[in-house]
């Protein structure tokens, strides 16, 4: 067959999940100097800058979540496309086995992990036709914070703070608006929204998705919608939601906008959100040996720059020092705004682990303890254990959990992303416990705040659902969430709603 086709293949995966392309890399840079020095926006888009450098010269994951593998394959007339998805799933194990893809496959029933991203429907591996003689494979990871931003509108309807949509443009527009303004952090914003106008429910979301593949600087071919994106463009970024859902200037670094046909009855706008670690890439390959002739979305005449000179956590001085195990005085003691660099034993735990605290003791002593929403990469070393990939996922999933868990067990701080619910700031209120903001998707800068892994409960549930039993050392988080009932995540919601309104479509 293609003697070259699986390394190609295994080598785009590779520098995917390692490697931003330049055009994202360009829209960060922008993003970096748009934001006021100083602010929280800033801070973040900094660590964002770094994480970028730092997986490019260690070939490590971006993030850790490196999402569901969704592959475009152009082949020509009479490739053997059997033989190649083969290959494709081959690739897909191998980089899994590397740590360059975390193990992502999960049984929808048994909620048992694959262990090596192969199983029904994953990878997503779609064959295309075409009339030239090489082959094109494209490749998307987009993780699951941002894939549960994702949003479907039928119109027409009402919306919040944005009134009725209707079957129009202006009605398109609503709709976009108001899925950025609802993903507020959760998808790891600063963000990218591929859209699709029309088809049906599957083909709308299928289309949205593949929009993602267009560079961000491109411009769309329909003036039209050339006008559209440009108008969201202009207008989201005023909302105020900023990096991370913290506020500030840049919401979101593309818009990029398509329409398929409908039936009569039906008018759907879906939208596909990816996060800032929006990783994307492609090759075109010889079609007799599979080697790779080019890479897309790189312009050779454009070489990788850096994204920042500088290496660590740049400190004002006013970073409050934890050290866990904490005390109610401790947390109580910590106000929003505050950065805190926290030392000492964390836990990870995520959905499963939360899901078994309700039924199950915990395998280990959580009284004052700081438990990490995090699902990281993790490498078998003899018979230890290597983090190599570990930011925050959404917390806002464990929201029917939280507030019971800090209750029983003494939970003292929370790290995760994108904030969560009035439960579990009541909770935090009445216990005494804090919840702090890590940078979504800066998975290998955290990694690096992670000195050892001291031991795993609940294996079985996987690596990344898993809970580990980490020491780390000058770990940085913001408080978002304080035990004295103040959240920024609310208070940031409310106010980018009242810039929706004000915006008047
Ligand atoms: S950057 Fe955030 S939303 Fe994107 S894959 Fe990572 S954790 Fe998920």
């Amino acid at each position: 067959m293609l003697p070259s086709f699986f390394d190609s293949v295994l080598q785009l995966i590779v520098r995917t999940s390692t490697d931003l392309p330049p055009d994202v890399r360009a829209a960060m840079k922008h993003s970096l100097v748009s934001e006021p020095e100083g602010t929280r926006g800033s801070q973040a888009l900094t660590i964002i800058a770094q994480n970028i450098d730092l997986a490019a010269d260690a070939e490590g994951a971006i993030c850790q979540d490196t999402g569901m593998p969704t592959f475009e394959v152009h082949a020509p007339v009479g490739a053997n496309q059997i033989w190649m998805r083969q290959q494709i799933r081959e690739a897909v194990k191998e980089a899994t086995a590397r740590g360059k893809l975390r193990p992502n496959s999960v049984d929808s029933i048994t909620g048992k992990n694959s262990g090596d991203n192969l199983g029904p429907g994953t990878p997503i591996i779609h064959f295309d036709q075409w009339e030239r003689d090489d082959i094109e494979i494209k490749l998307i990871l987009k993780g699951g914070g941002c894939e549960n931003t994702n949003a479907q509108y039928a119109l027409p309807l009402e919306l919040p703070h944005l009134g009725r949509a209707d079957r129009s443009l202006d009605g398109v527009k609503k709709c976009i608006l108001h899925a950025v303004w609802n993903a507020q952090g959760k998808g790891c914003s600063p963000g990218a929204v591929g859209v699709c106008v029309g088809g049906d429910r599957t083909s709308g979301y299928t289309h949205a998705k593949e929009q993602l593949f267009r560079t961000l600087d491109d411009v769309n071919p329909d003036p039209r919608l050339a006008e559209l994106e440009a108008s969201i463009m202009s207008t989201v970024n005023n909302l105020d939601i900023g990096p991370m859902g913290f506020g500030g200037k840049v919401t979101l670094i593309g818009c990029k906008v398509a329409a398929l046909n409908r039936l009569p009855a039906s008018f759907f706008v879906s939208i596909a959100y990816d996060c800032w670690a929006f990783r994307r890439l492609g090759v075109v390959l010889d079609a007799s040996t599979g080697t790779i002739k080019q890479w897309l979305y790189r312009d050779p005449s454009h070489p990788i720059i850096p994204m920042l000179d500088q290496a660590g956590f740049t400190r004002t001085g006013k970073e409050v020092a934890l050290n866990a195990p904490l005390t109610e005085r401790d947390v109580r003691a910590l106000k929003v705004g505050d950065v805190v660099m926290i030392s000492g034993r964390m836990f990870t735990g995520r959905d499963a682990v939360h899901s078994h605290l309700m039924k199950n003791a915990p395998p280990v002593d959580l009284d004052g303890s700081v438990l990490y929403h995090c699902g990281p990469v993790v490498m078998k070393e003899g018979q230890g254990w290597r983090v190599t990939a570990a930011g925050p996922t959404t917390s806002i999933r464990e929201e029917p959990y939280q507030g019971e868990i800090i209750k029983r067990y003494g939970v003292r701080a929370v790290i995760g992303k994108g904030g969560m619910g009035a439960k579990t700031l009541a909770a935090l209120k009445e216990h005494g416990a804090v919840y702090l903001n890590a940078i979504g998707g800066a998975a290998q800068f955290y990694a690096r705040a992670i000195e050892r892994v001291d031991g795993v409960s609940l294996l079985e549930f996987g690596t990344p659902e898993a809970m580990w039993h980490l020491t780390v050392r000058d770990f940085p988080a913001i408080v978002t969430m304080d035990a004295h009932g103040n959240s920024l995540h609310k208070d940031v919601e409310q106010e980018s709603g009242a810039h929706l309104e004000a915006i008047g479509v």
